[in-house]
């Protein structure tokens, strides 16, 4: 297979931390540009917009779209209308019509479309699905909390409508939590706090429980300094079994399983390219409708201003 000419949109931080050296380390992709108002790459050709990278950048076969949810679906469905494979950053879009119109889009054109989960790639996920296989399950509870003003430092559109607030970390355990249960969850209360300068939550709270009457709770919050929690815990009659720094670790009863490398853009990437042959489309949007339901279903409650 000739390698996949990809271009970026939005040089920001995930796009330097993970996107541009996962693809420069894979020889199945040949980054031809990138579209940023701010951002650029050295020796990397340079556009101020997707509509500029589409026209000057020669021929590509597709684009990561690194950018904020907000700007998202135009962005997407203007590189999908051009034939080009699509690569969403988490999570996929501001609101669940704008994915499932990319879905359609992407079916219509005959093109691959990747909503990503990157946590789903963390190291200890897929050894935690597997041991809870077949185990009855009691409770589940996951704890995401984080210092906002640590990971997040200066990014306005997190606190914008459709910027998801607390949810954009949150999501993360969200899309661990849907893919190592073995059935769908429904929200049945949640409380989410807003700060009163601002348009999304700082901190939220989600019961949510399965068909079956799994009791699944979540709790996050940005209000955290000192160390971060970022933990599943999943009581099974046959133990407890810990998913701790975002998905690295697996715990069983206390006693920590071995450690594995990280490599969750890699995988991301690698995921990529097979759905690049085969231009299919993988877009689970069960996190993103976990976080739809809880602003449809919560009890906003108006907190203290956030000052950054
Ligand atoms: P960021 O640092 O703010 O970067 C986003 C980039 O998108 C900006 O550099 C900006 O580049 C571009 N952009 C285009 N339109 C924009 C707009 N209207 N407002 C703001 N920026 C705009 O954000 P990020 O942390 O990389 O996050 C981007 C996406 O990746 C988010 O959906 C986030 O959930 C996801 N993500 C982030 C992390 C993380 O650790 N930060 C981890 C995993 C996933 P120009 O101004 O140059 O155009």
């Amino acid at each position: 297979m000739s390698r996949i000419r990809i271009g970026l949109v939005g040089v920001g931080k995930i796009a330097r931390d993970q996107h541009l050296p996962v693809i420069a380390a894979n020889p199945d992709y040949e980054l031809v540009a990138v579209a940023s108002r701010h951002g650029r790459v050295d020796g990397v050709a340079h556009f101020y917009t997707l509509e500029g990278l589409l026209e000057g950048a020669g021929d590509l076969d597709a684009i990561s779209l690194c950018t904020p949810p907000q700007v998202r679906h135009a962005l997407a469905r203007q590189a999908l209308e051009a034939g080009k494979h699509v690569m969403l950053e988490k999570p996929p879009g501001a609101t669940l019509s704008e994915v499932y119109d990319l879905i359609d889009l992407a079916r219509e054109k005959g093109v691959a479309l990747l909503a990503t989960w990157h946590s789903r790639y963390a190291p200890a996920v897929e050894p935690a699905k597997a041991w809870l296989e077949g185990k009855k399950l009691r409770r589940v509870h996951v704890s995401w909390k984080e210092d906002v003003r640590h990971w997040h430092p200066g990014q306005e559109w997190i606190w914008e409508p459709g910027g998801l607030g607390v949810f954009d970390p949150g999501i993360n355990a969200l899309s661990i939590v849907t893919h190592i249960l073995p059935h769908a969850l429904i929200v049945h209360a949640a409380t989410l706090e807003v700060p009163g300068n601002r348009q999304a939550p700082i901190a939220a709270t989600l019961s949510m429980h399965d068909h079956r009457g799994l009791p699944v709770t979540a709790e996050f919050d940005w209000r955290q300094t000192g160390p971060q929690t970022w933990d599943i815990v999943v009581e099974t009659d046959q133990g407890t079994l810990t998913l701790s720094r975002g998905g690295a670790v697996m715990s069983i009863d206390g006693v920590a399983q071995l450690e594995q490398k990280e490599q969750e853009y890699a995988n991301l990437y690698a995921l990529f390219a097979k759905l690049v042959a085969e231009r299919k489309v993988d877009a689970d949007l069960a996190p993103l409708r976990i976080v739809a339901d809880a602003y449809l279903t919560g009890r906003w409650l108006r907190v203290e201003d956030f000052v950054e």
